[in-house]
């Protein structure tokens, strides 16, 4: 049996994965896969909240893997993490059905994430489908699956896993000791804002850079991105904080002592938008390079990620059915059921006996 304490946290497969994830969650994730047992699911039901139609549901096929490519690419190894597909997952379905009597609904539905994922998907506060509103509650039945006890999610998630810490609460306080109370862990970057300056980096948003984008499509993205608004000039002082090139250079060039130079330039206004875009263009793409690499050798191994995500939620099906059962029983529910067989299966035996005496 592993002994390690567990982690699981995922992603909608909507797309190809980008920077913000990366800063967010998948760096922790690829640290902490030996300290940690880790899970990480395809959020294909959570897709279904703000995209049921058939077109979406198509797209999976390409999105899916698209996903599992950047989650390998970036250093997830199934050969120590499990990468599993939620709707494959039967146990899930019913113990976010009973997680949904624990939670008020006035609780999930002022959070403000409901309704930037409303808005995101074009959809007006009278059309905001009543799975969405429970979007916080079928994550609890995820991070509760392998009952994890740490979360790495960016910041715009800390709320949800809150409702998962006080369902958890309740759940145990009504039928006894279940589940740990699960811990978020935010990434060293709690939200990267996104290249156009917008507080955050988004594919829905169109501020993205991609974890495969190649390397002139990144020179390009760089250099349309947003810095200070008021350096309308070269010689003129501008800010640093808050400025897009400054926080992706803070977050992805290691050269500190270039970093540093590069800054207090720009604070005297003795450097130009070109060379501080230059320099981040060529980090990143230093950044980028390996993980490119990687992505085309397991592009390349035809059905390799496939095998991945299936042996995973093989995995990950056992270990549900596992939590469900001890769910159900501490909950009582598995007591009534065996006692109705019981005297059912005792009284038709009865009539049997009747029918064959009479
Ligand atoms: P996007 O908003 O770009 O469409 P998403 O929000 O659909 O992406 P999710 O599946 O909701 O992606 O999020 C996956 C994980 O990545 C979550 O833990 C989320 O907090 C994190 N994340 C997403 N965008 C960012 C960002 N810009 N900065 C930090 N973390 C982020
Ligand atoms: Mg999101």
């Amino acid at each position: 049996m592993d002994k390690r304490k567990r982690i699981l946290t995922g992603d909608r497969p909507t797309g190809k994965m980008h920077l913000g994830h990366y800063v967010g969650s998948l760096k922790n994730r690829v640290r902490l896969q030996d300290e940690y047992e880790c899970f990480f699911l395809v959020a294909d039901l959570h897709m279904l909240t703000t995209r049921p139609q058939k077109e979406h549901i198509h797209a999976l096929r390409e999105n899916v893997r698209e996903m599992l490519l950047d989650y390998l690419a970036v250093g997830i190894d199934p050969s120590r993490s499990t990468i599993y597909l939620q709707s494959a997952i039967h146990a899930v379905y019913e113990m976010n059905l009973f997680f949904e009597m624990l939670v008020t609904l006035p609780r999930v539905a002022r959070l403000p994430s409901i309704k930037d994922m409303a808005r995101a998907a074009r959809l007006d506060e009278e059309a905001i489908p009543f799975g969405l509103v429970g979007y916080p509650i079928l994550q609890a039945a995820d991070i509760l699956t392998p009952r994890a006890h740490l979360v790495p999610v960016g910041k715009d998630n800390l709320a949800h896993v809150e409702v998962t810490r006080e369902i958890v609460r309740r759940f145990n306080s009504y039928y006894g000791e279940v589940f740990p109370i699960p811990d978020a862990l935010i990434g060293e970057v709690p939200v990267l804002v996104g290249s156009d300056g917008q507080a955050k980096m988004s594919k829905s948003l169109d501020n993205a850079i991609f974890l495969s984008d190649d390397a002139q499509t990144v020179k390009k993205k760089v250099r349309g991105m947003f810095t200070d608004p008021n350096r309308i000039r070269a010689d003129i002082p501008g800010r640093v904080e808050g400025n897009p090139v400054f926080v992706y250079h803070d977050a992805f060039n290691p050269d500190e002592a270039e970093v540093a130079d590069l800054k207090s330039r720009y604070r005297e206004g003795t450097v130009g938008d070109v060379e501080v875009k230059e320099k981040l263009s060529r980090a990143l793409n230093d950044f980028l390079d390996p993980i490119r690499e990687r992505r085309a050798q397991f592009e390349a191994d035809s059905g390799y990620v496939e095998k991945v995500l299936y042996e995973g939620t093989q995995r990950v099906q056992v270990v549900a059915d596992e939590t469900l059962k001890e769910m159900k029983k501490a909950m009582g529910l598995t007591g009534v059921w065996n006692r109705i067989s019981r005297k059912a299966r005792d009284r038709m035996r009865r009539d049997e006996r009747k029918e064959s005496g009479s």
